[in-house]
């Protein structure tokens, strides 16, 4: 049994994405061509969905190949993999400035944006995975319009994995963002921070980007040091967990505190505190005497939280 629960956005349920044959363009083609392919179109990034009734999680709305094509002619196919039956998905972005964008958008509506979906739920899990990886590939390439090196214009090869110059041939694949998540506790109680941005009340574990240089223990000490005035001593990878906001990896990460006074960095947090487990336990039931709570199921702050209640951290 996994210590950790991460209900949704996690990688391992999603599709086969057969990066072996991504630069073999006349098996894309052929696949995009297979009865059966299905595409999401997203506009401006966010998702197409079919409403329910009742609150019910919705489902994403699929189109064939010749649904999309009568649609509108949207540039950059990417190839996100086949799914269990061996049939092919892929997905593609209409931009705001497309001139067919604001057709796309009617016929597409309602259409949301993947946290929102994420925090709703979907009918299919499956589903969610995909819109993640299609949200975090068609938000690069949203944003990859340009070579780095000459100025010139990028186009997507590889099946969408790849966006290559025509002017210097310099070519650019989707980065990913690894930032440190972490509990942070001594004894009975654990650490947990408000930043300036969050709602009131809100309070969640420590976090912040790895940066050149540093590896995750690092990055978790120097955060923490750095936030907090906390020194930490022994720092243990937890899980990690796909976070395409845009296109970041959560490293989840349980660390020790050999220190408890705190010296809050006000230019990131507005508080910082620690909670013992009853606290904790009573803030994601939603029923904390003050109204504190913590993130939603879908974050690994969340269950890193109840991990810690639970008693499953630390592990020893
Ligand atoms: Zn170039």
């Amino acid at each position: 049994m996994p210590l950790l629960h991460l209900p949704t956005i996690t990688s391992e349920k999603s599709l086969n994405r057969r990066a072996e044959m991504r630069r073999d363009a006349a098996f894309i083609d052929a696949r995009f061509n297979a009865p059966g392919t299905r595409v999401l179109v997203l506009a401006d990034l966010r998702i197409p969905i079919h409403p329910t009734p009742d609150r019910a999680p919705p489902a994403i709305r699929w189109l064939s190949v010749p649904e999309v094509q009568a649609l509108a002619a949207p540039a950059d196919f990417a190839f996100l993999g086949e799914d269990g039956t061996g049939a092919s998905v892929f997905a593609c972005n209409v931009p705001p400035y497309h001139r067919d964008f604001a057709a796309v958008d009617k016929a597409l509506s309602p259409l949301v944006d993947l946290r929102s979906l994420a925090l709703q739920g979907v009918s299919h899990e499956t589903d969610l995975l995909i819109a993640a990886e299609a949200r975090a590939l068609l938000g690069w390439h949203a944003h990859q319009r340009c070579c780095s090196r000459c100025g010139g214009p990028l186009h997507a090869i590889e099946g969408g994995w790849c966006r290559t110059c025509a002017g210097c041939g310099q070519s650019t694949w989707p980065r990913t963002d690894p930032a440190v998540i972490m509990l942070i506790t001594r004894g009975d109680r654990a650490l947990l921070g408000h930043e300036l941005r969050f709602p009131d009340k809100f309070y969640s574990t420590l976090a912040g980007y790895v940066e050149p240089g540093d590896d995750v223990e690092h990055a978790v000490r120097r955060e923490v040091k750095e936030e907090t005035g906390i020194e930490v001593g022994a720092v243990e990878y937890v899980a990690s967990q796909p976070w395409p906001f845009p296109h970041s990896l959560m490293i989840g990460c349980w660390g020790e505190a050999l220190t408890e006074a705190l010296t809050i960095d006000r230019t990131e947090l507005s508080d910082a505190r620690w909670f013992d487990r009853a606290e904790l336990a009573s803030m994601l039931a939603l029923s904390h005497p003050e109204g504190l709570f913590v993130p939603p199921r879908i974050s690994m702050a969340h269950s890193l939280i109840r991990a810690f209640v639970d008693g499953a951290l630390p592990r020893s």
